[in-house]
């Protein structure tokens, strides 16, 4: 046999596998499409394997070809050219008063002097603010997803968080551990994986992480200082299957499980470091004093995509962070930024096209507060919450980056980090894949009380 013919039988049998395999996957993961497509492209290998073998075997030319495309293939998923020069990491350094978060808002009482106070310096958000006022609002019975099993899950996981706070009027330690930077740092990242972090990165903490004025609660008005060297940011995981149905109850489900789950990581580091005699702060759902996105993305976890969310390289918008600053010796080094993930948001677009509020531009990165980045409209946003009931979450599960980080994904996801042709392949190919609006998924069958 020829050496041309023993090289085609093992390229063959290599993509037959590997399009096997992920068809098998992609099956696993209820995406259906996306199996059907990969098991009609491993049909397509077979029948050309068996062209070669039974009927071509003389055709040295076809063969020559066959060969040539391969190694053209081989050339475009093995060759490293990131394509990123025109990008730059770049996290916006203006501080920002807390109530300027359309969520911090939305507590704002008619009538209170917080009210009037904010809304005469920005008229512009008191109509819009209203408007979301007078729907039903998120978690209500009388919104468009209201289900009760769902919706009491997060109510509690929500009473939970908010009980976490208490932790932090505990007194630090009067007898402080002497304790080395570096083993610090290990003992930490080590422990906050091992009890459920997804990921966890350290910064040195800037003036821009933190918001310039507390807008929330009794504290609101409150100005802001940096008090503490370093901010350690906390990524957990919120389930993929839980976020398909998105925009629907299990999405809300999730997102308040992991606010309590990130909650208890950072208020369980905080405790242990007032432990060890310095101070911490945790910043938890309801109660930050930083921007969670601007620190974990310059601790190195991700960076700020198109939805203006921290995309994680291994699971995309797919996380929840809570962030803790401390005074604790520690010791790290700067972060790299991936920004073959820029280079993605910049083609993709999927999460603007699925948006049911339009509130995520189409446009390119645009200069912003000191920063090229994408700005979401968070009004629109927020607005769609209220009258879902949910905090949607429709643009996380229908990102690329998000699905689910088993050996399919991370071999696409290498691809897309290491070559720029395989990028650009791999956004038409996830449209392909799993639709240009990938379909909403119903609800599973044992979230349902009735
Ligand atoms: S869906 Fe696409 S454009 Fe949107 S954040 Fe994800 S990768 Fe970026
Ligand atoms: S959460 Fe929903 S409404 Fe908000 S930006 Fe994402 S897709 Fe749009």
């Amino acid at each position: 046999m020829a050496y041309s013919d023993i090289l085609i039988r093992v390229i063959c049998s290599i993509f037959l596998l590997f399009f096997l395999a992920g068809a098998v996957t992609s099956f696993l993961e209820k995406e259906i499409r996306a199996g059907i497509i990969l098991l009609a492209t491993s049909f397509f290998i077979s029948i050309l394997l068996l062209l070669f073998i039974c009927i071509l075997p003389e055709y040295q030319v076809l063969k020559l070809i066959f060969l040539s495309v391969c190694l053209l293939a081989m050339i475009v998923v093995f060759f490293p050219v990131s394509g990123t020069k025109r990008y730059n990491f770049e996290t916006p350094t203006k501080r920002f008063h807390e109530a300027d978060a359309v969520l911090s808002r939305r507590i704002l009482q008619a009538g209170t002097s917080d009210y009037n106070s904010y809304y005469e310096k920005h008229p512009e958000h008191k109509n819009p603010d209203n408007q979301a006022r007078n729907q039903p609002g998120l978690l209500s019975s009388k919104s468009k997803y209201f289900d009760s099993g769902t919706f009491s899950a997060a109510e509690a996981n929500f009473i939970i968080t908010d009980h976490l706070y208490a932790l932090a009027t505990l007194q630090i330690n009067k007898k402080q551990t002497r304790v080395e930077g570096d083993k610090t740092k290990k003992f930490i990242e080590k422990w906050m994986l091992q009890t459920g972090a997804h990921s966890i990165g350290f910064t040195a903490l800037k003036d821009y992480h933190l918001y310039s004025y507390k807008g929330r609660g009794q504290e609101s008005g409150q100005s802001i200082e940096k008090d503490m060297p370093h901010a350690i940011a906390i990524a957990v995981e919120m389930d993929h299957d839980m976020m398909k149905p998105a925009p629907a109850g299990t999405t809300v489900m999730e997102s308040s499980e992991q606010y309590l789950q990130s909650g208890i990581l950072a208020s369980k580091l905080t405790t242990y470091i007032k432990e060890l005699g310095y101070a911490a702060k945790a910043h938890i759902d309801g109660h930050y004093e930083v921007i969670c996105p601007l620190v974990a993305a310059d601790a190195g976890l991700g960076i700020i995509g198109r939805m203006g969310l921290l995309m994680t390289p291994g699971i995309g918008p797919r996380v929840r962070i809570a962030v803790v600053t401390t005074d604790i010796p520690l010791e790290y080094s700067d972060a790299n930024h991936d920004l073959t993930m820029l280079d993605f948001c910049n083609r993709c677009k999927k999460c603007a096209r699925v948006c049911p509020a339009n509130a995520i531009p189409l446009t390119s990165m645009k200069e912003l507060e000191g920063a090229y980045r994408w700005k979401i409209n968070s009004e629109r946003c927020y607005h769609f919450w209220t009258i879902s009931g949910t905090d949607c979450g429709r643009c996380v599960i229908s990102c690329p980056y998000a699905h689910p980080n088993n050996w399919f994904h991370q071999f696409i996801r290498w691809g897309i980090k290491n070559n720029l042709v395989f990028r650009v392949m791999a956004v038409k190919l996830d449209d392909i894949f799993y639709g240009k609006k990938p379909k909403i998924k119903t609800l599973p069958n044992w979230v349902k009380l009735k």
